[in-house]
């Protein structure tokens, strides 16, 4: 469709949940600013990935067609049941039954984020799969839109929450629904377009679903932005193929959440007293000032394989 434009369909979609908060535009910046956007470059040969990051004085593309958000995972296939733990399964009841309950909760509340994830809900079959070889917390989602009267359907793949917090599994949950939103409200079409401050939007959404429904979930967010540490720590190359690197998506928790904490506005339990934000510093044991500031980094043509954890889709199941 010639006449979407990604970037703005992206700002006004998150901007409706952030709506008459001060401090929104400047959140909503976060989306197509450089800093959390790499330019890509087409692969000739794309076996593991379409794209590689552009090099130095290489003018790569912002905005992208990602061409396996086309996937549709086929549940039924003996390729993806291989990768996937069996419905009646301890595993993945165990996840999907968490993962049910987190959802009627982000979508119980007057808000309007958790009223259109209410309303999308009504109009889709969600399935849940649990992924055996995921070993971090991570989700991934797809979404088919119904046609002619049927409903959508949207697949989230979730790792074995056994072994994870209930703080990163509400991260993952309200970002992956974050991703059917997005798709549900884009033109027909225009479910490949792609670009980094997606994750960043999507982001956006999931902590405003999260703060609405009184959960102060900042789990995944410090697991990712821990990785960053980390690996900047070892000098191993922290920047991710397809999503801003973990910094930033560490600094979109805290910069969402500022927003709707300074507004009052919110229905999150800290609102009323002690700010969530305060509670959480107080667990944790640090003040979120102290995460590593972000620095754009230089650009380099090193391959990325390998560091696809985070990252929020796969190819369907293969
Ligand atoms: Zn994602």
């Amino acid at each position: 469709m010639a006449d979407f434009d990604l970037e703005t369909h992206l700002k006004n979609f998150v901007g409706e949940y952030y709506e008459g908060l001060s401090g929104k535009e400047e959140l909503l910046e976060r989306i197509v600013d450089e800093a959390g956007n790499k330019r890509y470059v087409a692969t000739e040969n794309p076996e593991d990935s379409q794209y590689r990051f552009a090099g130095e004085g290489e003018n790569g593309q912002k905005v992208f067609e990602l061409e396996q958000l086309k996937d549709f995972p086929d549940l039924q296939s003996d390729e993806f049941k291989k990768e996937v733990y069996s419905t009646d399964s301890y595993e993945h009841n165990y996840t999907e039954d968490k993962a049910e309950k987190l959802v009627k909760r982000l979508a119980g509340n007057s808000s309007k984020v958790s009223q259109d994830l209410k309303n999308l809900l009504e109009h889709s079959n969600l399935h849940f799969r649990v992924r055996k070889n995921w070993k971090a917390p991570n989700g991934s989602c797809s979404f088919k839109k119904g046609v002619n009267g049927a409903k959508n359907e949207i697949v989230i793949c979730l790792c074995d929450w056994q072994k994870f917090g209930d703080d990163e599994l509400a991260g993952v949950l309200a970002h992956e629904l974050g991703h059917a939103l997005d798709f549900s409200k884009r033109p027909e079409g225009c479910q490949a377009q792609y670009m980094d401050g997606v994750e960043t939007a999507v982001d956006l959404v999931g902590i405003s679903l999260l703060a609405n429904a009184g959960i102060d979930s900042r789990g995944f967010y410090d697991f990712m932005g821990k990785d960053y540490d980390e690996r900047k720590e070892k000098k191993e190359e922290t920047r991710m193929l397809y999503t801003p690197d973990g910094n930033y998506r560490r600094e979109n928790y805290d910069a969402a959440f500022d927003v709707i904490n300074e507004s009052g506005q919110n229905q999150g339990k800290g609102s009323k007293n002690k700010s969530v934000k305060k509670q959480i510093e107080e667990l944790s044991g640090r003040r979120s000032s102290e995460t590593t500031p972000y620095k754009k980094q230089p650009i380099s043509r090193e391959s990325m394989q390998g560091l696809h954890y985070a990252r929020n889709f796969d190819r369907g199941g293969r």
